[in-house]
């Protein structure tokens, strides 16, 4: 099955960190060039590849230690949430025309499965209560409009044909026509393909395109070939424009690495898959379901999640009790906007602090910039320092050393003096709200 390989390389991966304590820069790089050398060997292609190795690297050494959860573990974490994104993040839905039939105009090369992605699709979009109708424009190969007629029976949906004589953009035209006529939902364009990309097929698809203004155009690309399937998309969507792509025979590829360029390379989405030769192995595309298909490991990715919550609202408390204690130093915001930056996407740490919850998404990711700026110039103060603010607010001199070390302006250090002092104020103002009563939002 689709993916064997790369599930089974992977898995001897995992186990050559399981006595590490950390995801450090130098334990990750073995592992790392494992994982490299499986995706090479799934045929994800190269430019995808490294892209993939370096963002993972960072993250996985990124995230620290957590409690109770082995850097195996992590890591396992860290490779699905990249892979999911390299498939697109989320499932790209099929978009439905307002007023007058959704129109698919399918392309794809010849042999690659596209006559029986239309009977797939028509069938699909039945099930989900809507009427099709499928529009036969292959005049070129024998026995073309003959398949598409032989699907329709199977799927019980209308074939618009008219011969072979007429041009495939008049066959679409009018086929829409019937189509608006009978109040179909669906129009499903089926089209040519030749052996390979070529002038006149591109010309012809262009001119049925701009004759039926498609909803969708879906290119159908045949799994088995790798990452050239993932070029062709690229190729297709340059010359045609295309909203997505329907990739075949999943089931005759134990690579996969098609499934996992496709998106990378051509910035258009796997809209579904097909796995078999029958009218119902059509697969709506899921990178989540995906990237726990190559991994196997449903039940580790729960629990580093629930483990990162753990995390999460332990250093909230631990954050709580410097509140307090109005000891807010600059470790202190250096971690918390650590946090800010690591947390923004889980949301979690700030909603846990009280006082803090309101701070939205656009905050985070100006927190992110600054975290950069913030983090050089408490990198040159001294332990001393950071542990007493008040020693930088009096002494200009200071300032300037830090300013000179980290590279940035004094005014630029004064900021974050008084930044700091800022909110130690609010906290104190906070702390003293809350003394005695009980702490909202950190709940029982
Ligand atoms: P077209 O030339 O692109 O229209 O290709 P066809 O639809 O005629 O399909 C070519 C061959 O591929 C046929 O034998 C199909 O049964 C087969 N085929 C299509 N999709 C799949 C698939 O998802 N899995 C498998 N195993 N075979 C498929």
């Amino acid at each position: 099955a689709v993916f064997d390989n790369l599930s089974t390389n992977l898995e001897a991966i995992w186990t050559k960190l399981r006595n590490q304590d950390v995801l450090t820069r130098e334990n990750v790089k073995e592992p790392m060039q494992d994982i490299r050398r499986a995706l090479l060997e799934a045929d994800v292609s190269l430019p995808v590849v490294r892209k993939f190795v370096k963002s993972v690297t960072e993250k996985a050494i990124g995230i620290g230690v957590i409690k109770g959860v082995r850097p195996d573990q992590q890591l396992v974490k860290v490779v699905n949430d990249e892979l999911v994104s390299l498939m697109g993040g989320s499932r790209a839905e099929i978009e439905f025309a307002k007023g007058g039939p959704t129109v698919i105009l399918m392309a794809g090369l010849q042999g690659v499965g596209k006559t029986t992605a239309c009977g797939k699709l028509a069938l699909y979009f039945k099930k989900k209560g809507k009427s099709v109708m499928m529009v036969a424009t292959d005049i070129y190969r024998p026995a073309a409009i003959d398949q598409l007629l032989t699907l329709g029976r199977q799927v019980d949906a209308p074939v618009f044909e008219a011969g072979k004589n007429i041009k495939p953009a008049e066959i679409a035209r009018r086929g829409l026509t019937e189509a608006k006529k009978q109040k179909i939902d669906v129009v499903i364009i089926d089209t040519a393909g030749r052996l390979q990309v070529d002038k006149a097929m591109m010309n012809e698809l262009k001119e049925v395109k701009s004759t039926v203004n498609p909803t969708e155009v879906l290119l159908v690309v045949d799994a088995m070939t790798g990452q050239e399937a993932a070029s062709l998309v690229a190729a297709f969507n340059l010359e045609l424009g295309i909203t997505g792509a329907i990739l075949t025979k999943l089931d005759g590829d134990s690579r996969g690495g098609a499934a996992l360029s496709v998106k990378e390379v051509s910035g258009k989405p796997i809209k579904f898959v097909g796995e078999g030769e029958g009218m119902t192995a059509l697969e709506p595309f899921y990178p989540d379901r995906m990237a726990s298909r190559i991994l196997g490991m449903g039940d580790v990715l729960s629990f580093v999640e629930k483990a990162q919550e753990v995390m999460v609202q332990e250093e909230a408390e631990e954050m709580q009790r410097r509140i307090m204690e109005a000891k807010f130093d600059f470790n202190d915001f250096l971690k918390q906007t650590r946090n800010l930056a690591r947390m923004g996407s889980m949301g979690g740490l700030m909603k846990l602090i009280p006082g803090m919850n309101k701070i939205s998404p656009q905050q985070i990711s100006e927190a992110e910039k600054s975290l950069k700026v913030m983090e050089s110039m408490i990198n040159s103060m001294t332990k001393q320092e950071r542990e007493n603010p008040e020693l930088l607010a009096q002494s200009p001199s200071r300032r300037r050393r830090i300013a000179v070390g980290s590279g940035r302006s004094q005014e630029q250090v004064s900021q974050l003096v008084s930044q700091l002092f800022q909110m130690r104020a609010r906290m104190k103002n906070l702390s003293t709200m809350m003394q005695g009563g009980s702490v909202p939002g950190l709940g029982a």
